[in-house]
């Protein structure tokens, strides 16, 4: 039976939607691979990217394409980067005129939030900000048996709380939700009920300092274990 076509850039090795072209120029899409979304969706992609004509969305995506180029310079031995992502947070904030930030973070990382904080008041911003253990529930809210504690069946556990995380910021009027190294699964509840506009400044791992790229880059040597097959 033939595999069904799907979009799978991840795959391609011929990128022809950023071609090395001058301006003038108009990319060659027939030399794309067949699973190119622009290939097997053409009508789709032209539909959607009339969503950028939205006068606020437009205005949104120009910012952010600006922010973009900013965190590059141009210096006598070519192009380098120039900003971290807590100053590009700290800039597009300005650019898209947001005052107030909500901060929704992991209380393992209270140390992290509290620097975070800093660092944004010291800029101007407001800053609220929500622990994942808000609202102090017991794990077994949940279902979970006392063996499926982290701090042991005879211990209090708050559960996380990534819906109430969300309401609140979405009741105290944030610009703009910040997630702060929360959970897989806890920030897609988050990402769910959150009703403002949101980033994320960093995400949880608990092994490589909350970059889980490290596990990738390590993946064909000390960290092989990762690629291997498994049904
Ligand atoms: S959009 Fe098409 S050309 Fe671009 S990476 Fe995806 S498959 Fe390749």
């Amino acid at each position: 039976m033939a595999r069904e076509m799907y979009p799978m850039c991840a795959r391609c090795t011929k990128r022809v939607c950023s071609p090395f072209i001058k301006a003038d120029e108009v990319p060659s899409i027939d030399d794309a691979p067949p699973f190119c979304p622009m290939k097997l969706m053409p009508d789709f992609l032209k539909n959607t990217l009339a969503e950028y004509d939205k006068p606020e969305i437009h205005e949104f995506a120009r910012q952010a394409s600006i922010q973009e180029f900013e965190c590059y310079e141009r210096v006598p031995g070519g192009m380098r980067t120039k900003n971290p992502r807590i100053l590009e947070l700290i800039e597009f904030s300005r650019k898209c005129g947001y005052k107030r930030l909500g901060l929704a973070f992991c209380g393992g990382l209270a140390k992290e939030a509290q620097m975070l904080t800093d660092v944004l008041e010291n800029k101007g911003f407001e800053v609220v900000s929500v622990c994942c253990k808000v609202g102090a529930v017991a794990k077994e809210n949940l279902g979970l048996k006392p063996e499926e504690k982290i701090a042991g069946p005879d211990n209090w556990e708050s559960m996380c709380n990534p819906i109430v995380q969300a309401e609140v910021l979405n009741a105290q009027n944030v610009d703009l939700a910040v997630m702060l190294g929360l959970c897989i699964g806890h920030d897609t509840l988050f990402i769910r009920y959150c009703r403002v506009p949101m980033t994320v400044i960093a995400v949880k791992d608990r092994v490589t300092g909350h970059n889980p790229l490290a596990a990738l880059y390590l993946s064909s040597s000390y960290y092989g274990r990762l690629m291997a097959k498994e049904k």
